[in-house]
């Protein structure tokens, strides 16, 4: 009857070891596993001490340990019995087989770096999934993943297994009231995994248009490059004479216009030579215009040599007639240029011409603009004046114009 009343079907459930009433000495007084009761001690357990010194206790779960009246693992949860005078009386003891926990986790089916862990509070491992038996009851007290699990009540984390060295995601929670802690961790590389794939095909698909975006720039950047040459070419050809490579009438009327400008500024003198080759139409009819054109070149290359600052133009304006843009020069300086123009030409030869024709000559005409800021058409007036002058005069030679006259004089 006693047995029926302490035991009832508690005994027969699946997972359930033992359940004894243990007395004050540590002999089995009930065994709801037998009847009589099977002998045993368990004075020396870990639970039996601490009911027996501590009255206050309640629920204690022990570490696990090996039955001695089954040999299975089991997880012990005891009760101290008071005698009515409140002494030490003994233990009730009910265990759990572990195997109970490892069917439990089993149902989870987690991948294959995820583990489950129950711990009891103190430090002790009860149960892993999956299951290894070097892993039941270590002490794992001092490893930062379980100091997380105490301090907090639940939570989750992401640390790095003591165990393995596997990288997890941690979720944890108090078991209830129990001093047990139970945990799921998932590695980090599983969870992962699927996200991975993705984000690998999403990168290379980034880089290969970031790849073509920067090819795309280059080749846009080169061509650019290219048409911005092609620009300075085109510019550079519609300001150039294609015969002698000098600057064309249309850039001499433009720097023509902007020395100008520049003069009547800075109020200092501008000069211009018009320079005509003698008898030049003599050479094509002797010698044909090749001849004729080379002749120009060597003209060109004398007019060249005879300037030297950077604001000095040489351009070729019609024909056979040049012009020399002078800015800041007076008029000796102008002359001392014209007469060097006359030195260059005089060392002239053409290679293919034969004796008749003479040595290559040009005249000058020379005006200079004193003072400055003068009409455009005004100083080159008076230098072509100069020019047919000096024509005039016998040709190879240079002929200074004559001074304006100042507006101001007349008017005075
Ligand atoms: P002057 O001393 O009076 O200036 O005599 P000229 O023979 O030089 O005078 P004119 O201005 O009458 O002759 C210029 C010649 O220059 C006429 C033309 O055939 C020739 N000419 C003009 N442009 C070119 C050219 O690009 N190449 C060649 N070969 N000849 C040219
Ligand atoms: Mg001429
Ligand atoms: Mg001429």
């Amino acid at each position: 009857m006693r047995q029926l009343v302490l035991f009832d079907r508690a005994g027969t459930a699946r997972d359930v070891g033992v359940t004894l009433v243990i007395d004050e000495r540590g002999e089995i007084a009930a065994d709801s596993g037998a009847l009589p009761a099977r002998k045993g001690n368990y004075a020396d357990r870990d639970y039996f001490r601490i009911h027996r010194e501590r009255a206050d206790l309640g629920l204690y779960v022990a570490r696990p340990l090996v039955s001695r009246l089954t040999g299975e693992r089991m997880l012990p949860f005891s009760r101290r019995i008071d005698k009515p005078d409140g002494s030490f009386g003994g233990v009730a003891l009910g265990t759990l087989k572990l195997s109970y926990f490892s069917r439990l986790f089993d149902q989870l089916g987690l991948e294959r770096d995820g583990a489950i862990n129950l711990y009891l509070r103190d430090d002790t491992r009860i149960m892993r999934h999956p299951y290894e038996e070097a892993d039941i009851g270590v002490n794992i007290a001092g490893a930062p993943t379980f100091e997380r699990f105490v301090a907090e009540r639940s939570g989750t984390f992401v640390g790095t297994s003591v165990r393995d060295g596997v990288e997890r995601h941690y979720a944890f929670t108090r078991v209830g009231d129990l001093p047990l802690v139970l945990n799921v961790a998932l590695a980090t590389a599983d969870i992962e995994a699927g996200w991975r794939a993705k984000a690998a095909v999403i990168g290379t698909l980034v880089l290969v248009l970031c790849g073509l975006t920067v090819f795309l720039s280059l080749l846009f950047g080169r061509e650019l490059r290219r048409r911005a040459a092609m620009q300075a070419q085109l510019t550079h050809l519609a300001r150039t004479d294609g015969l002698t490579g000098l600057a064309n009438r249309r850039r001499f009327e433009e720097e023509f216009e902007r020395a100008r400008k520049g003069a009547g500024r800075t109020a200092r003198p501008l000069s211009l030579l018009i320079v005509d080759a003698d008898h030049f139409k003599r050479w094509n009819d002797r010698y044909g215009h090749a001849v004729g054109d080379e002749v120009l070149r060597g003209l060109a290359r004398c007019l060249g040599a005879s300037v030297h600052r950077p604001d000095d133009l040489v351009a070729r304006i019609r024909g056979e007639e040049s012009a020399v843009l002078l800015p800041e020069t007076d008029e000796d300086e102008a002359n001392r240029v014209a007469q060097a123009i006359h030195r260059a030409v005089a060392t002239l030869a053409v290679p293919a011409s034969g004796p008749g024709v003479g040595a290559v000559t040009v005249s000058v005409g020379l005006a200079v603009d004193a003072a400055g800021g003068g009409a455009m058409g005004d100083l080159y007036r008076r230098a072509d004046t100069a020019l047919y002058e000096a024509k005039a005069g016998g040709r190879n030679r240079t002929h200074r114009a004559a001074a304006p006259v100042l507006r101001t004089k007349v008017a005075a």
